[in-house]
């Protein structure tokens, strides 16, 4: 898999490239948002880490992700950052990013969410979910609501897709909390946020309570 890793720090972003290398991976380093820049014109990557604080600003990594959803690009980006409140990481995630790891972090710990992002990368779906109203491409990551598309950023896409792919089944505002923040400790608000964000745009059926925590609401 070919990663971009954005990173300005050499002390941290070479351990980590020797790392990906060492792994198989092509890895493009870039130092700066013009470097990423440039990285990502040459070859499109297949998971792209971010660090947030650089030379162009101390939120330029959230800049650059909005930049590259923008160009089309649709694989996972992993945010780095010492930054650690939540409204930063649901900024971040509210920018298209999948996942946050708040530095220091440890090799292991950033292998394995490069590792969970890839499997999820390559699990390409190709297949369409159709229930009531709703129909969700899980390819092009295009949602549909009674024919019309609705715009979902990526993590209420990612919440949508738990629920739609296992649609029977019960989460508990737990589980979800660990699926979608891994690592994290945001608290259960954030998962009712979501919830609540994905019964606003699409329709407050979408997603049913139920005892014990959650589930797909269509029948
Ligand atoms: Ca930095």
């Amino acid at each position: 898999m070919r990663i971009l890793l954005l990173e300005d720090e050499r002390d941290i972003r070479e351990p980590l490239a020797a790392l990906l290398r060492h792994q198989g991976h092509e890895v493009d380093e870039a130092g700066s948002l013009a470097e990423a820049r440039e990285a990502v014109i040459e070859a499109e990557p297949d998971l792209a880490v971010l660090d947030v604080m650089l030379p162009e600003g101390e939120d330029a990594g959230f800049r650059f992700a909005k930049e590259l959803r923008e160009a089309g690009y649709s694989g996972p980006i992993l945010f780095v950052t010492a930054r650690d409140a939540v409204e930063d990481r649901v900024a971040g995630l509210d920018l298209g990013g999948d996942d946050y790891l708040t530095k220091p972090f440890s090799l292991k710990e950033f292998a394995a969410r490069v590792r969970a992002l890839l499997r999820r990368q390559s699990r390409v779906h190709s297949s369409v979910f159709e229930r009531g109203p709703l129909k969700v491409d899980y390819a092009a990551r295009r949602v549909f609501w009674d024919g019309r598309e609705v715009s979902l950023s990526a993590r209420e896409f990612a919440l949508l897709e738990l629920f739609t792919l296992y649609p029977d089944r019960v989460y508990d505002a737990e589980e979800l909390l660990d699926r979608l923040f891994p690592g994290t400790d945001s608290g259960l608000r954030i998962v009712r946020v979501y919830v609540h964000r994905l019964r606003q745009k699409l329709g407050p059926e979408v997603i049913a309570t139920v005892p014990g925590g959650y589930r797909l609401g269509l029948a």
